[in-house]
């Protein structure tokens, strides 16, 4: 029996081919994402909607110091999914890590770990897994959230056995995140590509990512 309160799940995460223009990454997988340890405990529920607010019980824990990043008490994020000395990166800190993980050459799990009480904040915490790997200028948000939106989407799938996470949960959400990036392609006035949400699609992707090397 462990002490803890919490299980660490190692979720995969590998790197999905870029599905949007090449101008919004500068560095386009930088560091090739692979896994994910995520804490959980047993209350766990799959039914908190993605609406694009910041989500509840989310934090990346570090794993290590990490001067460069701003940080706060972990238990206040995510309670007793961190031990009481444990630090996370701010909630702020998001845009922050991806800019300077690039530049130290710093592989995120090597410093991160993610602690996600539900579903959605499990989600969002993939789309961020994504933006630590992709470094770009983002001067055009919309997109680049969309990258991160599809490599979420598909981690979701291919972790769905793990997560308890079922093909119509898995939906719902890929139309809340479509209606989430709607907003944003509105507000700068893009033209959204929705097939990047299509389920379909994104079944499609993690197929050719599950696929066992050749060697
Ligand atoms: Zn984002």
């Amino acid at each position: 029996m462990s002490l803890l309160d919490f299980e660490v799940v190692r979720l995969k995460t590998p790197l999905l081919p870029r599905l949007v223009p090449a101008l919004t990454f500068d560095a386009f997988g930088w560091c090739e994402s692979d896994w994910l340890d995520w804490r959980r405990d047993e209350s766990f529920e799959v039914t908190s909607a993605s609406t694009g607010e910041n989500p509840a019980g989310m934090a990346f824990v570090f794993l290590r110091e990490c001067p460069y990043l701003p940080r706060e008490l972990a238990r206040l994020h995510v309670g007793a999914l961190a031990r009481p000395s444990e630090w996370a990166l701010a909630p702020y800190g998001i845009d922050t890590a991806t800019d300077e993980l690039y530049r130290y050459l710093e592989r995120p799990r090597d410093v991160l770990c993610l602690a996600a009480k539900n579903l959605d904040a499990l989600v969002w915490g993939l789309h961020d897994w994504c933006h630590f790997h992709n470094h770009g200028p983002f001067e055009s948000p919309a997109w680049t959230e969309a990258q991160c939106d599809a490599s979420a989407l598909v981690w979701l799938w291919l972790n769905r056995a793990l997560l308890n996470v079922g093909e119509p949960v898995w939906n719902e959400r890929c139309r809340q995140f479509l209606e989430v990036a709607r907003e944003r392609f509105v507000r700068e006035g893009l033209t959204l590509d929705e097939s990047l949400y299509d389920p379909e699609r994104l079944r499609s992707l993690s197929r050719t990512l599950e696929q066992p090397p050749l060697f």
